[in-house]
Order: structure tokens, then C-alpha cells, then sequence
């Protein structure tokens, strides 16, 4: 079945597309290519989107269309469904692709409702059977995968970063339809009225990071000498993050040392946590230390694609089918000696 496919994205403070963004027009133009006689639109929500509509002006839409303006700098569930329902409306989409930011996870099931529509969200791929497009996403905590199709129009997808590249192209001159949708005072209730975050340093939660560098309960358990060694662990793991810029997971029995009154690792929080109770994030490389390899946490790991494990017991899970390489090793000397290399 043709499809009319829209890409939505908001322009992000640089005034340009973050990367997941682009990976969802990548994937608009994918569907583009394998579904006969489709075409495809973007639409962009934001402040000011000519830079960014500049920057994917060469990416072979049929036309770019913004709602623009300050009431839509930030993230506000009113104006940016007003936004949307506008844009989609405007193109007569039948599938809607954003990328799975807080900002549309929040709004575009709200859009899909009031259109008449359906939306999945957390979509992890997508395949062409017959011409005709199906999602794929898993559920009940990564366990099980399904692959989904609809009839309903429109369609919103919300995709997943990282399961493909971001579009790159040359820039050029895009021409803008802008879309005007009547915003009125009561859809600016919600005001926001600044960012609070932790400053660079102290942020150890990267999605864009190349490695996913994960602390086990190990890091608070007594050495061999016969004591806890908590400070020096969390100058080494601190250290090799900050060197690094890698992403810091947890595992379960790290993070809740913290309510049992233990020891812990102060910078560590369950947003830290990888598994089946915790993130399953998406990093090319994964270093796990002092974590013993059990199924509910590595089962978080399933997105990750070169596994590697330091730990002092040879019969630990990663030894069993879990990593990909396995250093028998006491992670204190390891870390202790990359983090002079990094030097
Ligand atoms: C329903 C359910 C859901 C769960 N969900 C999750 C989840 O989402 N995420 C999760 O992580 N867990 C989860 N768990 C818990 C999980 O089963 C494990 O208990 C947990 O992952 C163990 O954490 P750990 O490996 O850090 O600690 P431990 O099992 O205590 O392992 C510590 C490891 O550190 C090693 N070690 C110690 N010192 C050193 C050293 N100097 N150098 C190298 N290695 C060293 C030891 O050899 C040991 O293997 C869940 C459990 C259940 C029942």
C-alpha cells in the first residue's frame, strides 16, 4: 500500500536535528524506498527551524513543512499537539515516523487519538512484507519481540535511536511551508521556566556514548585483603568515566546497597540500572566490572554489541556464553592501570 510518510522532529537548541532525529528520517527515507509509489515529507517543530531545515534541505522530501515560532522552543503537551495534529493534517500523512524523545513520547500518542489514528511507541526496526510496512518492538522487559501490522491511518511510529545510521547529506536551501495553528492563552498554561541538570562532569548517563561502562555490587565487597575499598572504587570509576565520556550503568544489588544502609557508590542512582528491572540501552561497546553476568541483568544488555567483563571469578556468567571476552582479573588493578593509560 502507498504511503504518505511524514518525519516530525524538533529542532534542538543548536538550532539543528539531534542525532536521533536523523536517524528517524533516515528511516522515513528507507520506508520511502522499499514501500512502491510512497513519498515522504518532513516537518519540524521549533523556535527557529531554517538552519534545520537547511540541514536535511538535500534529503529528498517532497516538502518541508515547520510550525515556528517561541511558544514552541520548548517541550509543552498544548502547543505541540496543536503543532503536530496541524502538520499531519497538512501533509495528509499516513504514517508518522519521530524519533522516541521525551518530547514526542509524551505528545504524539495524544496526536494519534485525535486524528483518529494509532501509535506505537518504543519501535525498535521495522521490515516491508508485501510491500507493506511492519514494526517491530519488544515487550514484557525486552523478553519478547513482536512484529506488529495496522490498518489504521495515520500511523505514528516513534523509533528507537540506534538501530540505523543518521542521515548525513550536504545542506542546502530548503523551501519552508510554514503552518500557522491558532494558539490560544489556554494552551499556555504549562510554562517552563528553566532546565535544571547536573553539570557535564557529574552526568554519568550518555546515551550517545560509544561504550557502556557498568559497575557491579563487586566495587563494595571485601578484597582480598579482607576489606571494603568504596572510595578508592569510586575514584576509579569516576576517573575512567570522565576519561572516557563512556555512559555509566549499574547493576540491581549496586544500586540498592544504598537502601539496605551499606557502603555505595554515591554517583549511582536506579536510573543507573541495567536489566530487567532497568535500562536496556543501545552503545556499540559494553565493559562490565565486579558484576557477576546474571541473566535479569545481562538480559539488559541485549542491545549491545561487543560485550567484555572483568572478573575475579572464572565460573561468573559472563564466562558463560554472556561476553564476548572475559578478563579473570581484579578490576581494581585493571582500572587502575587504564586509568594511567588514559592519562
Ligand atoms: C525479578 C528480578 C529482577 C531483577 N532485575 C535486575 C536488573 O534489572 N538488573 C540487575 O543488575 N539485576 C537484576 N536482578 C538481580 C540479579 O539477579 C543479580 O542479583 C544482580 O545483577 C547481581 O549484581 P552484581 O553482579 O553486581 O552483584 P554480585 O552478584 O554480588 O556479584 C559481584 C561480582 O563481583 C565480582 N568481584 C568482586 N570483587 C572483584 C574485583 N576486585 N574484581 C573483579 N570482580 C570482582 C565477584 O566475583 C562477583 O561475581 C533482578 C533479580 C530479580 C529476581
Amino acid at each position: 500500500m502507498a504511503e504518505y510518510i511524514l518525519l516530525v522532529a524538533d529542532v534542538e537548541n543548536s538550532g539543528l536535528l539531534s542525532k536521533s532525529s536523523l536517524e528517524a528520517l533516515s528511516a522515513a527515507k528507507r520506508l520511502v524506498e522499499s514501500i512502491p509509489a510512497s513519498r515522504f515529507a518532513v516537518a519540524l517543530v521549533g523556535e527557529k527551524v531554517e538552519a534545520a531545515m537547511d540541514q536535511v534541505a538535500t534529503c529528498g522530501a517532497d516538502r518541508f513543512l515547520a510550525v515556528e515560532g517561541a511558544d514552541f522552543a520548548q517541550s509543552r503537551y498544548g502547543t505541540d499537539a496543536l503543532a503536530v495534529e496541524a502538520l499531519v493534517k497538512a501533509a495528509q500523512a499516513t504514517v508518522v515516523v519521530a524519533p522516541a524523545n521525551s518530547r514526542w513520547n509524551r505528545v504524539l500518542p495524544g496526536v494519534a487519538h485525535r486524528l483518529n489514528g494509532r501509535v506505537d511507541t518504543h519501535v525498535t526496526s521495522f521490515t516491508i512484507a508485501g510491500g507493506n510496512l511492519e514494526i517491530n518492538r519488544w515487550y514484557y522487559r525486552q523478553r519478547m519481540e513482536a512484529t506488529l501490522k495496522r490498518a489504521q491511518r495515520p500511523w505514528v511510529v516513534l523509533l528507537e535511536s540506534g538501530f540505523l545510521a543518521a542521515w548525513i547529506g550536504a545542506s542546502g536551501k530548503a523551501p519552508i511551508e510554514k503552518i500557522n495553528p491558532a494558539i490560544t492563552d489556554s494552551l499556555r498554561r504549562t510554562s517552563a521556566i528553566g532546565i535544571k541538570a547536573p553539570v557535564s562532569d557529574q552526568q554519568t548517563i550518555r546515551p550517545e556514548a560509544e561504550l557502556l561502562f557498568v559497575a557491579g555490587a563487586g566495587w563494595t565487597k571485601k578484597q582480598p585483603d579482607g576489606q571494603t575499598h568504596v572510595p578508592d572504587a569510586e575514584k576509579l570509576i569516576l576517573g575512567f568515566i570522565r576519561k572516557t565520556r563512556s555512559s555509566l550503568g549499574s547493576s540491581k544489588s549496586l544500586v540498592d546497597l544504598g537502601g539496605e544502609g551499606q557502603a555505595i557508590l554515591s554517583f549511582l542512582s536506579h536510573l543507573n540500572q541495567i536489566g530487567q528491572t532497568g535500562a536496556t540501552p543501545r552503545h556499540a561497546k559494553g565493559l562490565s566490572t565486579c558484576c557477576h553476568g546474571e541473566e535479569p541483568h545481562t538480559v539488559g544488555w541485549r542491545f549491545i554489541s561487543e560485550r567484555r567483563a572483568i572478573n575475579l571469578d572464572p565460573n561468573c556468567g559472563w564466562a558463560r556464553g554472556k561476553a564476548d571476552v572475559l578478563y579473570v582479573a581484579d578490576a581494581f588493578k585493571v582500572i587502575t592501570l587504564l586509568n594511567e593509560m588514559l592519562k
